[in-house]
Parts: structure tokens; sequence; C-alpha cells
């Protein structure tokens, strides 16, 4: 029987350049992909209605092809907001999900414990009559769906097997108040509908995993293998981030750099990586 083939993707938020991190992050889901005779999916995520900034899209596929990538677009995540509303649906009405009407301010200061995600939502609003109408974001009621799904495990291919510990994150939210989907949802049904096996991603979105592993398993969506890389680290040992200054992919681009040669460079792990924030 031929094995399975290998589907990676890369998922970029446009709502920042890309920079160097990125690029690293898509040679590798990229390479996993060819290595395995699979395929090379990217996914815009374009649901970050008050950050996204349409046009950048268009400069990532050119930031793409300059670095000598080839891929496959699926549908950007605006074009399949049905989807999510659908199992968000699904998930109230199995008593999953609770009304949450705190803002983060009121969160910060109310929460006790911080998680992977940031303050774990302490609960607040989870037996709290919300009246209609008022704009509400959805959370997931944690310790019901562990109690539905019972222990589970899932598997990344550089740190091996992982107990599944949503519990750490808390309540996340899974339907924002001014939008029809959170990131956790979004992703896990996207990642599904499109037949990624191979999860590929920062070791920064490591503990996101666990939570994506209870929606797959409260959803029936089938259940791929995770792919967290390290992270590439600036001069100072600080992750790369777009909200950094760190040179965008565009800028050095258009600066004429040869895309190809830096390709070859990141390929070659010339630049420092190691940071594993999440991964044990
Ligand atoms: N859209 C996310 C980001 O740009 C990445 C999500 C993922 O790879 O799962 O950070």
């Amino acid at each position: 029987m031929p094995s399975p083939l290998t589907v990676t993707r890369f998922a970029p938020s446009p709502n920042g350049p890309l920079h160097l991190g990125h690029a690293y992050s898509a040679i590798v889901a990229h390479d996993l992909a060819r290595n395995g005779g699979g395929r090379f999916l990217l996914r815009i995520e374009d649901i970050d209605g008050t950050r996204s900034r349409p046009e950048l899209a268009e400069v990532f596929r050119e930031d793409l092809a300059w670095l000598g990538l080839e891929w496959e677009e699926v549908p950007a995540q605006s074009q399949r907001l049905a989807s999510y509303e659908a199992a968000a649906d699904e998930l109230k009405s199995r008593g999953l999900l609770y009304p949450c009407r705190c803002t983060r301010a009121e969160i910060a200061e109310a929460a006790v414990i911080t998680g992977p995600e940031g303050p774990v939502y302490p609960g607040t609003c989870k037996h709290r009559n919300i009246p209609q109408g008022e704009p509400v974001q959805w959370r997931i009621d944690m310790e019901h769906a562990l109690a539905e799904t019972g222990p589970l495990e899932w598997v990344d291919s550089l740190a091996g097997v992982q107990q599944c510990e949503a519990m750490a994150a808390g309540d996340v939210v899974l339907v924002r108040k001014e939008a029809p989907v959170s990131y956790h949802l979004a992703a896990t049904i996207d990642d599904a509908v499109d037949g990624v096996t191979l999860v590929t991603r920062g070791a920064d979105l490591f503990a996101a995993s666990h939570i994506h592993r209870v929606l797959q398993e409260l959803l029936g969506l089938p259940v791929p293998t995770w792919h967290h890389h390290d992270l590439l680290l600036d001069e100072t040992g600080q992750k790369l981030a777009k909200r950094k200054n760190s040179p965008s992919l565009a800028d050095r681009r258009l600066a004429g750099e040869d895309g190809a040669a830096l390709a070859a460079q990141l390929r070659a792990q010339n630049f420092p990586t190691g940071i594993s924030l999440g991964r044990p």
C-alpha cells in the first residue's frame, strides 16, 4: 500500500509583514511535504477583523515565490465563516460552550493563574445569567469537554507522544465578540477540511495543540501529527517577531536580496534557533 501523502501548511495572518521567522516556518513546512512527496498548502488566516490587512496576502505570495517555494493555496478563513458557525452551534447545542461578557482587563484583574495562553479565565461567567442580545464571546467549558473526551494523546514528530493537557489553558474563547470564531476553532476545522496530516508551525504554538486536540475529538475530526519547529532568534536571543522591527521579507526582497540564497541559508540553519517555547 502506498504511504499516505504528507500534507503540510503555512498559515500566516495578514496583520503584519512576514519576517525571517515566517520564512523559516514556510520552508520547513514546504520541505517536509516535498520530501514526503506530498502537498504544501498556503492558507491565509484573515479573520482578525480589526488588524487584518487583506492587501498583505498578495505580498505574502510574492515573498514565498521569492524564496523559491511552490504551494497550493486553499481558501482564506474569511471565506469559511459558515463552517465555523456550524461547528460553534453544534458545540453550543451540546452545552460545551458558555457566553462570557468579561473584558480582557477584568480577566487580568480576576485571574489568579497564568497559563500558556496568558491569564487563565477564572470562570466568572460560567454560571452567570447574561441577557440575550448583550455582546458576548463564547468559551469552551473545558472541564465538561474533557469529561466527554476522556484522556487524549497527540504526537509531535520532534517531541514525541504528548498527554493532552488542555486544562492548563482553561476555558479559552472559541467564538469572539467581534468575529464568528477564534483562532483555535478556525485552525482546527481548517486543518481537517484541508486534509493536513502534519500541522507544521513554530514551537510558540505548542500549547495551542493541546486545545486543538480536544476540539478534534469533540467534533469527530481526523487527528494529524504535529511538527513544532524551533524558533529563529534575534541577536539578543529573543524570538524574531513581526512587531519587534525585524526586517520584513518584503523589505529584503525589494532591496534586491537574493531570496533563493536566503532560503538556502535558512535550510542550512545559518541563523540561531533554539527556543522551544511551550515544548517540554
Ligand atoms: N495564523 C497563525 C499565525 O500567523 C499561525 C497559525 C498556525 O500555524 O496554526 O501566527
